[in-house]
């Protein structure tokens, strides 16, 4: 990855520059999962649930038994089910400085999915790094999911479930 020009920039332009650096690395780089779990559009239970009548505090996370509600706050930092895919991806992010021991909830979740790092040189590899969590994490909860549903006999296979194997 390299800049086109190094010539200093007035502060406006430069906003304005690195405004669509970001946006052109999420464009390239954060669809489709990313852009969902960011505009919030997902397939997590607390999307899902919209359609149904249960309401918003009870859509709770059917991959693990936390009791939590299933947002992209649990999704991203608290799901059991996805631990070891967690752990990897926040050590690979430390050794662009990320140290999730010393963030908030807020900041941490801003550090994955929002743009607390959008600035830095190397946001589009932290990018990658999180997409890969996303990818693995969904394709993970899609199998526990069916198999949940199996085990207690409601009939919601993924559509794909056959191909799986
Ligand atoms: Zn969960």
């Amino acid at each position: 990855m390299e800049t086109r020009n190094e010539r200093p920039l007035e502060t406006s332009l430069k906003h304005k520059l690195e405004r669509e650096k970001y946006l052109e690395i999420r464009n390239r780089y954060g669809a489709p999962e990313l852009t969902k779990i960011r505009g919030g559009s997902n397939r997590l239970r607390i999307e899902t649930g919209r359609w149904s009548t249960i309401p918003k505090e009870e859509r709770f996370c059917e991959i693990c038994d936390s009791g939590e509600v299933e947002d992209e706050t649990h999704f991203m930092l608290f799901c059991p089910a996805y631990k070891e895919l967690r752990e990897n991806m926040w050590k690979e992010l430390e050794r662009f400085g990320i140290r999730n021991d010393e963030m908030t909830t807020h900041e941490k979740l801003n550090t994955l999915i929002g743009d607390r790092n959008a600035e830095s040189e190397y946001y589009t590899m932290m990018i990658k790094i999180v997409m890969k969590y996303i990818e693995k994490a969904m394709r993970n909860r899609k199998m526990r999911q069916g198999v949940k549903s199996e085990r207690t006999g409601t009939v919601h296979l993924p559509s794909d479930w056959k191909n799986d194997k």
